[in-house]
């Protein structure tokens, strides 16, 4: 037999209240809690089971009721087509088990000027080097290029890194982000 889940064993919406939830527990508990119905292993199944369906529908409760996280901004450095960064999982508010936006940027290397800054441009002077800077990195050679990203963390535990298998930048390329304390 499948699984049931939460609202289900206390045959309740999905979106219930919390008394209704509670109205639902106690009278599931008062009909199979074990001191009811002695010796009945169906019963204290059954309990156990309510038991952890009432939990668990508080649980989630509480998790939608928590503050979304504001997306995470890490700077990150590229390593060939792989973005590596370090996300503060303390002071990100990351919680176990739940999504969090990121927000990973680089600087890269300008692709239309290839670094330089300038362009050669084409001079009616002879030998009289003139250049034109590039538009798309103002003439500094380098672009921000950013990823947008959301994350579930299966773990905190700080000094472990975490792969988001093609998130980086180009074919092949995942994003590694170290978690720190
Ligand atoms: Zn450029």
């Amino acid at each position: 037999m499948a699984k049931l889940a939460p609202h289900e064993v206390l045959d309740l919406e999905p979106d219930a209240s919390l008394v209704e939830i509670k109205i639902a527990y106690r009278r599931m508990a008062l009909a199979v809690h074990p001191d009811t119905t002695p010796g009945d292993p169906f019963a204290a199944a059954r309990f156990r089971e309510g038991r952890a369906a009432y939990e668990a529908m508080l649980r989630e409760r509480e998790e939608r009721k928590a503050p979304p996280v504001s997306a995470v901004r890490i700077a990150c450095v590229l390593v060939g087509p792989h973005l590596v960064g370090t996300l503060p999982v303390h002071a990100s508010g990351a919680q176990r088990q739940r999504w969090i936006p990121l927000t990973l940027w680089a600087m890269r290397t300008c692709g239309d000027c290839e670094g330089a800054g300038s362009f050669a441009a084409s001079s009616r002077v002879p030998f009289l080097a003139r250049r034109e800077e590039c538009a798309r990195c103002d003439g500094t050679g380098v672009v921000g290029v950013e990823r947008r990203l959301r994350v579930r963390l299966t773990t905190l535990r700080t000094g472990t890194a975490i792969r988001l298998r093609g998130k980086g930048l180009g074919p092949g390329g995942h994003a590694f982000v170290h978690l720190a304390a």
